[in-house]
């Protein structure tokens, strides 16, 4: 029988600076364990979210303190060699079957390119996206497909240059734009749009960013503001719910089931037509689609198929999780593929059934925030 109690492992040592709590060797998992990586409650993370580089050009307000973050060093971040060998084993040992590089911000990583190149090499059908602000990416976005990246989400809240500024702390819009389009005109197609709504500030601008995504042909996902920022400013009461969004979004559109499966995604999508002021009713063609990502107030922790390594080579199960498990020094000491591939299993199969968050009242009672924020584990 699979173990059921706690899920802590021992701990080693004490990350510094934005680390989580307690880095930790996780407990065996029970023997005759299926290969893959699997966890106690039967799901099977087959989703895997690597960060780049804790790093961020952009200070969102939803994200990190207006002075940053106290940075990793070079020496403790994955170089692009144990990027790709951790890619290979989650890949060829484990069943990963897609990958999302992330941050902090990947763009600002030098070695980019020669990552992907590397892990491309590797793996020749392996979807691998990226999300990014968009920062410079009206440079890079043909060298980044040309390397082998298959697709892009950008991270866009807001299409005025004063509210963009003020989400962001930067004020980079126009270069955010660019790179949009360089990343469509490139082919790093569908592009993503990733938005999240801040109450009073660019929550009343929800349709009108998604009637500019729909006139591109650009997918606009709204992500609810999940308690990760560095500043501890997230409440329940004042974050914009799910029901909210889809209500915003009823004063120009009509939302309909989107019948594809939803296969594990984060996103519900929704078909969008026009609303008809005068009646109420649709009208028109379907325009596109629209994603919500409901994580607070309708999460899906029970079909969750993401397992994450952070920069620095930490395996998280979950965003929430409060234990994080060390791969990369493993891997420093030496250890054989087989061996990170037990660790990374032993990781996964203690993944918390679901974050604890309670959808119907003010935050449940044994809920505590993360220590880490949303750009040092890798969004
Ligand atoms: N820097 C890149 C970017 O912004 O796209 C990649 C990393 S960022 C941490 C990944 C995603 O997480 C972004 O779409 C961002 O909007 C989202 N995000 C950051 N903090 C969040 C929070 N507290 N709640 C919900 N989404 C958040
Ligand atoms: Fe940087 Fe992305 Fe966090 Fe914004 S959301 S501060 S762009 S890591």
């Amino acid at each position: 029988m699979p173990p059921s109690g706690s899920a802590a492992g021992s701990t080693e040592s004490s990350a510094a600076g934005s680390a989580a709590s307690g880095v930790a060797v996780p407990p065996p998992r029970p023997a005759g364990t299926p290969a893959g990586l699997w966890d106690r409650y039967g799901r099977r993370a087959t989703d895997m979210r690597l960060s780049l580089t804790d790093k961020c050009n952009l200070r969102c307000t939803y994200c990190m303190p207006a002075e940053g973050l106290e940075w990793l060093s070079k020496q403790a971040v994955m170089t692009k060699d144990e990027i790709v060998r951790i890619v290979r084993i989650g890949v060829n040992a484990l069943g990963v079957r897609e990958l999302r590089l992330t941050g902090g911000e990947p763009l600002v990583r030098a070695d980019l390119v020669d990552i992907i190149a590397g892990i491309r090499a590797d793996h020749p059908d392996l979807p691998i996206s990226m999300t990014t602000n968009g920062v410079g990416l009206d440079k890079k976005a043909a060298a980044l497909k040309a390397a082998g990246l298959t697709r892009i989400n950008v991270s866009l809240d807001s299409l005025h240059e004063e509210t963009f500024t003020k989400l962001t702390r930067r004020p980079f819009l126009d270069r955010v734009l660019a790179g949009v389009d360089a990343a469509w005109a490139a082919g790093l197609g569908p592009v993503k749009l990733n938005a999240v709504l801040m109450r009073g500030i660019n929550d009343a601008e929800s349709p009108d960013l998604l009637e500019w995504a729909l006139g591109r042909g650009y997918e606009l996902r709204f992500i609810e503001q999940m308690p990760l920022d560095a500043d501890h400013g997230w409440t329940r009461r004042n974050m914009i719910t799910a029901a909210e969004i889809r209500e915003l979004l009823s004063r120009d559109f009509m939302l309909g089931t989107d019948p594809r499966e939803r296969d594990g995604a984060p996103a519900e999508r929704f078909e969008v037509r026009r609303r008809d002021t005068a009646t109420g009713e649709a009208t028109g063609p379907v325009l596109g689609t629209v994603g919500i990502i409901a994580s607070v107030t309708e999460p899906f922790c029970s079909d969750c198929r993401r397992t994450r390594i952070t920069a620095e080579g930490k395996i998280m199960s979950c965003l929430f999780s409060r234990e994080e498990f060390d791969l990369l020094g493993l891997l420093r000491e030496g250890a054989t593929d087989d061996q990170l591939a037990s660790r990374w299993q032993d990781a996964m199969w203690v993944k918390p059934k679901a974050h604890g968050m309670d959808h119907t009242g003010l935050g449940a009672a044994d809920f505590v925030q993360p220590d880490r924020s949303m750009s040092a584990i890798g969004g």
